[in-house]
């Protein structure tokens, strides 16, 4: 049987950590390394280390940044009274794309899924009720409209509403089971006009 030379191997098997590559992609993605000048692969190894290197969460928000506060959290002309609740920092480009959307965000990063093992606990979720104070105008829920996603906006609503925050949910018409970062930019900017009140 055929046994790639071990640096080789040790690669496909990096590869394969990232998700959803498998064992045939892991391969095909290895060959295209080794196929790249040195020059290539060390940008790309750069690239790599260099956004680990900067990137960290928001103190504030915690989406991903170089700064922080992030250029959100810190934008004189966004309304901090205004709070968007989303589950993924790639949720809040998504949100940011609309263009419709003037407030500042909370990155959850996850969503309860007891099926997965994460509960409330493993979610900035103590860190959003730290930023509720009575200047708080609301909270708009943007968790993805799919079972997790619904779960964690009905559990933070039961945590904020006793705290006199209006909290709001983005109106469905998103299709449900998806992803907000795959929703287009109209649907989505108008699942943010049609929210409502829970
Ligand atoms: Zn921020």
């Amino acid at each position: 049987m055929f046994r790639y030379p071990k640096p080789m191997a040790r690669l496909i098997e990096e590869l394969t950590r990232l998700p959803g590559v498998g064992p045939k992609t892991g391969q095909r993605l290895a060959f295209f390394l080794i196929d790249q000048s040195p020059a290539q692969v060390n940008s790309f190894v750069e690239a790599i280390v260099e956004a680990k290197r900067k990137i960290k969460y928001c103190s504030q928000c915690f989406h991903l940044t170089e700064e922080d506060p992030c250029s959100i959290c810190s934008d004189l002309k966004r309304d901090k009274t205004f709070i968007c609740v989303v589950e993924q920092p790639r949720d809040v480009i998504a949100m940011e794309r609309t263009k419709s959307f003037n407030g500042v965000y909370h990155v959850l990063h996850g969503a309860i899924s007891p099926l997965e093992g994460i509960g409330p606990n493993q979610l900035r979720i103590k860190e959003l009720l730290a930023r509720i104070s009575p200047d708080i105008k609301e909270v708009v829920l943007a968790t993805d409209p799919n079972v997790e996603g619904e779960a964690t906006a009905m559990y933070l609503a039961r945590l904020l509403k006793p705290l006199g925050v209006k909290v709001t949910r983005m109106a469905h018409g998103m299709p449900v089971g998806s992803d907000l970062e795959y929703v287009d930019e109209v649907t989505l900017s108008k699942a943010l006009e049609g929210r409502r009140e829970l």
